[in-house]
């Protein structure tokens, strides 16, 4: 009298989780990330102006995590075109005391793109990845440096800012104007710096 074999009952999950998004750069719901279980990274791509990023997943990564993560990459890359561009602006405006403030954002900045390499590098060993840990370590540094150098000339009296009614006439600071040329790659900006702050006579009157 054998017992009667119960039929095996596969509980499905039910997947409500979107899989395709907004991309942030052109708008469109043009989105996906393809999850599979052979890639150890994640591309998001956006369909309709091909904006895409790597990122990195785990047996748990839903296309919604990926995208998650990818909207963190994206904003921060835009963060950090957007502080090199008011750098930029900052040293023809004469405000170093502001410029310091940016140089200490942009140091902040370098460093989580040093320490998200890094991780890159402990998951999967590619030397690429520990190149970019180490390029972005030294860009952090290179930052500090820029602002250290500038306290040190403002506390000492050899600079001081110029007096401005506003020195943000164009609109060169709202975060909502994502104009295309502030998408830019990675550190573009950093010859520019070095040759400004390279030059000893620079700062001297
Ligand atoms: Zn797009």
């Amino acid at each position: 009298m054998g017992r009667r074999k119960r039929k095996k009952i596969v509980y499905r999950r039910v997947r409500s989780l979107p899989k395709i998004f907004t991309c942030p750069k052109c708008g469109h719901k043009t989105v996906k990330a393809k999850v599979t279980s052979k890639e150890e990274d994640v591309e998001v791509i956006c369909g309709h102006c091909g904006v895409s990023q790597k990122v990195s997943k785990n047996d748990l990564t839903e296309p919604v995590d990926a995208f998650g993560d990818f909207i963190d990459i994206y904003y921060k890359d835009q963060e950090y075109a957007r502080l090199t561009s008011r750098e930029e602006k900052l040293w023809e405006k004469k405000q170093f005391t502001e410029l310091t403030l940016v140089y200490s954002f942009l140091a902040d900045n370098a460093n989580v793109n040093s320490t998200k390499a890094l991780e890159e590098y402990q998951k999967n060993k590619d030397p690429k990845d520990l190149e970019q840990a180490e390029m972005w370590k030294a860009t952090a540094a290179k930052y500090v440096e820029n602002g250290k150098r500038l306290q040190e000339q403002l506390d000492s009296g050899l600079i001081e800012d110029a007096t401005l009614e506003n020195i943000y006439e164009e609109n060169e600071d709202n975060p909502y104007d994502e104009g295309e040329s502030k998408v830019s790659e990675k550190p573009k900006r950093r010859a520019k710096i070095e040759e400004i702050l390279g030059d000893t006579g620079f700062l001297e009157f």
